[in-house]
């Protein structure tokens, strides 16, 4: 077997939900040499491009088009090794069986050394919560034995839930905070993008740099604390196995 780059698997709802919440681990990742996959469940045609349908004449392809060609784009801009698209339509968003084995192939493929997904917990939007459940139970399928034999099995990679909308409300609480000053630029350029989304610039500019001043406070604040301009938050679901603390 040659030797292989580390790898990381993002697991979004909706096209465009990885730029916003993990643009930054995914640049800085990408830099570090990790071969990062973005699974879209969906493009979250019907559900997240609201400006898209205001135009005269939209139709869902269009929609679905349009999105798919912002996703890439912020995938390029991110430096993402893989984009895949299963289009399993949002709104809501359902997998069935077969689905579902398609998300553990990916998986399975990629071999992650992490992966990234939504809150566990979103009453303004049930496919965030709904793919953080396939997540973990794709992710359990694909560390089975049993599941198609003479595969390679998954090992146990942690799932990180990446900051949700209105944080607040989700029950979601940050325990890591990731340095992305160096690729802030990199998270910027994937935002704008996002053309369809234009009110969420500045707004999710102003979480990494909120964000930034936690991570001061927690690397050892004004007594030894590292300088951070912008970060993101996550909330990871497995513990750590460490031989020191
Ligand atoms: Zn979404």
């Amino acid at each position: 077997m040659p030797e292989t780059n580390k790898s990381a698997l993002v697991i979004s709802a909706h096209a465009a939900d990885f730029v916003w919440r993990c643009g930054g681990a995914i640049a800085l990742h990408a830099a570090k040499g990790y071969d990062v996959t973005v699974l879209c469940l969906s493009f979250g045609e019907r559900g997240e491009s609201a400006k898209l349908w205001k135009q005269e004449g939209m139709t869902l392809d269009r929609v679905k088009a349009e999105r798919r060609r912002e996703a890439e784009q912020a995938a390029e801009a991110l430096g993402v090794h893989d984009l895949v698209c299963l289009d399993l339509g949002d709104y809501p968003l359902e997998l069935s069986r077969e689905d579902k084995n398609r998300v553990v192939e990916v998986i399975r493929k990629v071999q992650p050394a992490f992966m990234l997904s939504h809150s566990q917990y979103d009453p303004y939007n049930t496919d965030h919560m709904y793919a953080t459940q396939v997540a973990l139970e794709c992710r359990m399928i694909a560390q089975a034995w049993g599941h198609n034999p003479g595969e390679k099995v998954l090992g146990a990679p942690q799932l990180y839930l990446f900051e949700p909308h209105q944080t607040e409300q989700m029950g979601w609480k940050p325990d890591t905070f990731l340095d992305i000053t160096p690729v802030w630029e990199k998270k910027r350029a994937a935002i704008e993008c996002m053309a369809g989304q234009e009110h969420l610039w500045e707004y999710y500019t102003r979480v990494a740099i909120n964000r930034a001043n936690q991570f001061k406070r927690n690397s050892g604040g004004q007594a030894s604390g590292r300088d951070c301009k912008y970060a993101e938050g996550f909330q990871s679901i497995f513990p750590r196995t460490v031989d020191e603390l």
